[in-house]
C-alpha cells in the first residue's frame, strides 16, 4: 500500500537532555569525535545501525532509556560538558579576530552547487562539494564569517551499485528535510520563509530556506519541494547534475538570484551582517552577480546606480573560483535559451537581456557565438578570479587568454590558491589522539606546530597505528564486498570468501574518485598480467582497493567502471583487488587512513588540484601519483613518487602505455621493496621515513585552514577593501566607471613614440644600470590616469620575453600636445640574454591588476 502522504515525526527530549538537541542540530558532531561519543554511549548498537546520524538516533532511542538517562548524573555531566564545548566553539574569538585584520570583511556569503559536508546530508557528487564542505568547516574553525548558500536536492547525488555484470545502477531515495539536521527558516510570526524568481513560463517559481549550521557557520539551502509550486517547478531541485539545458539552467537561476534573495532574508530575520563579498565557487552561482546588478540599479530600496556604476560595485566585491581545465567541464548554455528566460518574463527584471548576454558571450577568438559561458561571466563579474593549484593557474591564464588577448598568460588576471582539506574531518582520529598524546592541538591556531611532533613517534608506533588503521578498514570494506555481492544476486555460499578478501598486513593502495575519462580508472589494467603477478605475488603482494561514482548520463565511464568489476571478479585475484560501489564521505573516511599508498593517474594537466592524496598524506599514506594539480606543487622528491607523464604524445594509446609501465616499473621498483623490506623489529625504516617526511612536509601545507586564510589575505580582504571605497555613496563606482568608459576612448590617442636607453653600451655586465626613456603621447588621458613601464626580462631566440618584471617609469618632462619623457633606471641583476619594451597601461588604485580594462599601447 503507498502512503498518501509522510511526514516525520520529530522525538521529544525529556527537559534535562535538551542539549541532545543542540548537539544533533549542529554538524560540528560530524568532525568532533568527542560529541559523537556522547550519542554513542547512550546506544552503541542503535548508533552503529543509524551510521552515525544524530537526528536519526535520537528519532530512535527509546523513551525508557531517555527516561534513564535523566536519572544518570554521569551521563548528564558528560552532555553538559559537551554542550558547553559546543557552545564555547560557537561564540569565543578565533583566528579572524585576533589576526584577520580590519581590512577583512564583516561577512563573506559563499555559493555552491554542490556541498560535501557529512555523508548524512549527501548534497554533493565529489571533490567540488567536498571542498565546499570542507571550506565551511575550517572556515568555521577559523571563526570566518561566512554564509553558505546552495539548493537542496531532494534525491542528493544518487546512489551507485553493481549488477550482476557489473554495470552501474543508479537509486534516487528521497531526502525527507524532516530526518536532516536541516531547520526550515521563519519569519517572526512562524511562517515560512521564502524567496521566489520569475520564470517566463507561469508563476513565480518561490522556494522554502533550508539551514544547516556548519559550526559557526550557517548553510542556506533553497528547496522548491513546497505546496505554492505545480508538480514540475517542485522538480526543479530535484537532483544534483540532472536533467536538459533548460533544467540546470532553472537550478543555476535559482542558486544565483535565489540565493542573494535568500541571503537579505536572513539578514533581516537574524540580523546577520549583509554580505561584503561574494564567492562564486565554480560557474554554476554566476547569476548572484546579476541579481546584485538589479538591486543596485532598479530595485526600489536600492541606489538606483546605473549599469556600469552596479557592475563596478558588484565586480569588486566578487571573487570567482574556477575549477576544471577540461574544455567539457565548463558549464556553457545556448545562447537562445538565455536570451528566452532574461528576455521575457525575467527573474531579475529590469537588468537588460543584451547586457546579461554580452557577459556571457565567448567573443573571443575561438570561441562560439550560440553559447552561453558561465565561467566567463564569471570572470567578467569577479574582479578577482583564481584557479585552484599553481598549475592550474597556469593552464587557466592560458584557457582564459582570450578574454585579455592584449596580454601574455602570465599577466591573465586569474591567480591560484591552491586546495585543502578538512584536518579534523580527514584525519583519523587515533591519528589525532597519537598527536594530543604528545602536545599537538588540532583545534588550535598554530597547526604548524603539529607536524614536527612526528619525531617523538616512534616508528614501532606509526607502524602499529597503521595496521590498525588497516585492519578497521579492512573490516568496512569486507562489509561492503558482502552487501555488494549480496545485491549483485549471488548467494551467501558463494560469498563466504569475502570473509578473508584483504589482509591488514598487505600493502594497501587506494584509488577513489569521480570516473570521468581523464582520470583514467583503468589505467592499472592495461597489461592485466603485470598487474595480475603484482597482486598475486607470494611474499610480497599489494592489495588495491578501488572506488568511483560515473555520472549516470556516461556510458563510457559506466563501462570503466565495468571493466574493473570484471577484473576483481575474478576468482584468482579477488581476495587483493576490490571495487567497493557508492563511494562517499562514509566510506571515504576509513579508506584514506587504511591506505599505505595512494594512487591518482589522470591525464596530465586535467585535474585542476585532487585533494584525495592530500587526506592520504594526512594519515601517512604515501602518494604515487602524476604530477598534475596540488601534487605537481608539492612532489620534493622524498615524500611519494611522482608517475612520469607523456604530456608530449599526441597518441593516446602509446600515451596510456608508457605512463602505465611507468606505473608498474615504480610498484615493482620502489614502493613495493620499500614497505616489505623491514628490519630486526619488524618494522620497514625506509618506509616509514618517507611517512614521516610525507607529513612534514605536506602536513602543514595541505590543511583547508591553510586554504581559507589564503583566501582571506589573497581575495576576501582586497575585495572588501575595494567594495568598500566604491559602494560607501556610489561615488567611487560612478567614478571608476566613468573613467574606464573615457579611459576606454581615449586609448586609441595613447602611444610610445620613441624609445631610448643608455648606461650599458656593448659591454652589459650584471650590476650596470640602465636609463630607459620613452616619449610617449597620452591624447586626452592625463599622466595619472597611465603607468608607463620597462617591462624586462628573459628574452629567447625568438625575441619574446620570458620571466619579465615591470619597473614603473616616472614623467621626467613635458611638451605640448600632451607628450611627456618618461624615465626608469633598471639595474641588471642576472647575467645571460636580457631583453626589455615600454608600455603604457591604464592605472587606477580601484583596479586589481594591470591586464582589468584589456589594454596595453606598446611601441609601433
Ligand atoms: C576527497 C573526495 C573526493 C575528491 O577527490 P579528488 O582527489 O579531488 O578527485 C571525492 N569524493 C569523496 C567522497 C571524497 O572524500
Amino acid at each position: 500500500m503507498r502512503a498518501f502522504r509522510r511526514f516525520t515525526v520529530r522525538p521529544v527530549l525529556p527537559e534535562p537532555l535538551g542539549a541532545l538537541a543542540a548537539l544533533a542540530g549542529n554538524l560540528r558532531w560530524s568532525w568532533h569525535p568527542p560529541t559523537q561519543d556522547v550519542f554513542s554511549s547512550i546506544d552503541a548498537e542503535l548508533w552503529r545501525q543509524v551510521k552515525g546520524d544524530p537526528v536519526r538516533f535520537l528519532g530512535a532511542v527509546g523513551r525508557e532509556r531517555l527516561d534513564e538517562l535523566v536519572e544518570d548524573g554521569d551521563f548528564r555531566a558528560r552532555l553538559s560538558a559537551a554542550h558547553g564545548d559546543l557552545q564555547r566553539y560557537l561564540t569565543e574569538d578565533r583566528w579572524y579576530a585576533r589576526k584577520a585584520g580590519d581590512d577583512a570583511p564583516r561577512a563573506i556569503a559563499y555559493f555552491s552547487s554542490e556541498f560535501g559536508i557529512t555523508s548524512v546530508l549527501p548534497q554533493y557528487s565529489g571533490g567540488l562539494g567536498i571542498l565546499a564542505g570542507d571550506h565551511l568547516k575550517a572556515s568555521s574553525d577559523l571563526g570566518i564569517p561566512l554564509v553558505g548558500v546552495g539548493l537542496f536536492y531532494r534525491h542528493g547525488y544518487f546512489k551507485q551499485a553493481l549488477d550482476r555484470d557489473g554495470w552501474q545502477q543508479e537509486s534516487y531515495p528521497v531526502l525527507d528535510p524532516d530526518e536532516l539536521p536541516l531547520t526550515v527558516l521563519r519569519e517572526a510570526d512562524g511562517s515560512r520563509a521564502t524567496v521566489s524568481i520569475a520564470l517566463p513560463d507561469g508563476p513565480d517559481l518561490v522556494a522554502r530556506i533550508l539551514v544547516a549550521h556548519v559550526g559557526r557557520v550557517p548553510l542556506l539551502l533553497l528547496d522548491t519541494d513546497v505546496e505554492e509550486n505545480s508538480a514540475h517547478y517542485r522538480d526543479v531541485t530535484d537532483r544534483l547534475y540532472g536533467g536538459n539545458s533548460e533544467h540546470r539552467l532553472r537550478q543555476e537561476l535559482l542558486l544565483g538570484v535565489g540565493g542573494v534573495r535568500a541571503l537579505r532574508v536572513w539578514s533581516r530575520i537574524t540580523g546577520a551582517p549583509a554580505p561584503e563579498v561574494f564567492h562564486a565557487n565554480e560557474g554554476h552561482a554566476g547569476f548572484l552577480g546579476i541579481e546584485r546588478i538589479r538591486e543596485l540599479t532598479v530595485d526600489e530600496a536600492g541606489p538606483h546606480v546605473d549599469f556600469d556604476t552596479a557592475l563596478e560595485v558588484t565586480r569588486a566585491g566578487t571573487v570567482f573560483t574556477t575549477h576544471t581545465p577540461v574544455p567539457a567541464g565548463i558549464d556553457r548554455f545556448p545562447r537562445e535559451l538565455v536570451s528566452q528566460y532574461f528576455g521575457g518574463n525575467s527573474p531579475t527584471p529590469g537588468v537588460p537581456v543584451d547586457r546579461i548576454l554580452a557577459l556571457g558571450a565567448e567573443d573571443y577568438d575561438g570561441g562560439e557565438a550560440g553559447v552561453f559561458n558561465m565561467a566567463v561571466m564569471g570572470f567578467r563579474l569577479a574582479q578577482r578570479a583564481n584557479g585552484v593549484s599553481e598549475l592550474h593557474g597556469h593552464v587557466s591564464r592560458g584557457m582564459f587568454n582570450g578574454l585579455w588577448p592584449a596580454f601574455d598568460e602570465a599577466e591573465v588576471p586569474i591567480t591560484s590558491i591552491t586546495n585543502g582539506v578538512h584536518g579534523p574531518t580527514w584525519i583519523a582520529r587515533e591519528v589525532i589522539e597519537l598527536a594530543a598524546s604528545r602536545g599537538g592541538d588540532i583545534d588550535g591556531d598554530d597547526t604548524d606546530a603539529l607536524w614536527p611532533l612526528v619525531d617523538q613517534i616512534s616508528d614501532r608506533e606509526i607502524w602499529d597505528l597503521k595496521r590498525t588503521l588497516r585492519t578497521r578498514f579492512v573490516d568496512d570494506a569486507r562489509d561492503r564486498m558482502r552487501r555488494s555481492a549480496t545485491k549483485r544476486g549471488y548467494a551467501a555460499a558463494e560469498t563466504t570468501w569475502i570473509d578473508s578478501a584483504l589482509d591488514p598486513d598487505v600493502l594497501t593502495i587506494g584509488f577513489a574518485r569521480r570516473v570521468p575519462t581523464y582520470k583514467r580508472l583503468t589505467l592499472m589494467l592495461r597489461d592485466p598480467a603485470r598487474l595480475k603477478k603484482l597482486l598475486i605475488d607470494p611474499e610480497r603482494p599489494i592489495q588495491l582497493v578501488i572506488a568511483g561514482k560515473a555520472h549516470p548520463a556516461d556510458e563510457t565511464g559506466k563501462r570503466l567502471i565495468q571493466e574493473m568489476v570484471r577484473f576483481a571478479d575474478d576468482p584468482e585475484v579477488r581476495h587483493r583487488i576490490a571495487f567497493l560501489p557508492n563511494y562517499d564521505i562514509a566510506m571515504a573516511q576509513p579508506l584514506y587512513p587504511g591506505c599505505d599508498v595512494w594512487l591518482n593517474n589522470p591525464l596530465r594537466p586535467y585535474e585542476a588540484c585532487g585533494t584525495s592524496g592530500m587526506k592520504a598524506a594526512l594519515n601517512g599514506g604515501l602518494n604515487l601519483s602524476i604530477l598534475d594539480g596540488w601534487w605537481d606543487e608539492w612532489y620534493d622528491g622524498n615524500n611519494g613518487w611522482a608517475i612520469p607523464s607523456a604530456d608530449g604524445i599526441e597518441d593516446p594509446d602509446r600515451r596510456d602505455d608508457l605512463e602505465a609501465n611507468a606505473l608498474y616499473d615504480l610498484l615493482e621498483g620502489e614502493v613495493v621493496p620499500r614497505f616489505y623490506e623491514t628490519n630486526d623489529e619488524g618494522v620497514p625504516p625506509r618506509w616509514l621515513e618517507m611517512v614521516r617526511h610525507t607529513l612534514k612536509s605536506l602536513g602543514p601545507k595541505v590543511l583547508a585552514t591553510r586554504q581559507v586564510r589564503d583566501y582571506v589575505r589573497e581575495l576576501y580582504a582586497p575585495a572588501a577593501h575595494t567594495a568598500r571605497t566604491l559602494n560607501s555613496d556610489y561615488v567611487g563606482a560612478r567614478t571608476l566607471s566613468g573613467w574606464k568608459h573615457d579611459v576606454r576612448a581615449a586609448w586609441p590617442g595613447v602611444r610610445v613614440e620613441h624609445v631610448d636607453s643608455e648606461g650599458v653600451g656593448d659591454q652589459a655586465v650584471v650590476g650596470a644600470t640602465l636609463a630607459v626613456r620613452a616619449w610617449v603621447a597620452l591624447g586626452s588621458l592625463s599622466a595619472d590616469d597611465v603607468e608607463v613601464q620597462v617591462v624586462h626580462g628573459r628574452i629567447g631566440s625568438d625575441d619574446v620575453l620570458t620571466a619579465t618584471s615591470a619597473t614603473p617609469m616616472l614623467v621626467g618632462e613635458s611638451y605640448d600636445g600632451n607628450r611627456h619623457r618618461f624615465d626608469a633606471a633598471v639595474p641588471l641583476a642576472v647575467s645571460g640574454p636580457f631583453g626589455y619594451t615600454v608600455r603604457v597601461v591604464p592605472r587606477n588604485e580601484s583596479l586589481a591588476s594591470v591586464a582589468e580594462l584589456g589594454l596595453v599601447a606598446e611601441p609601433a
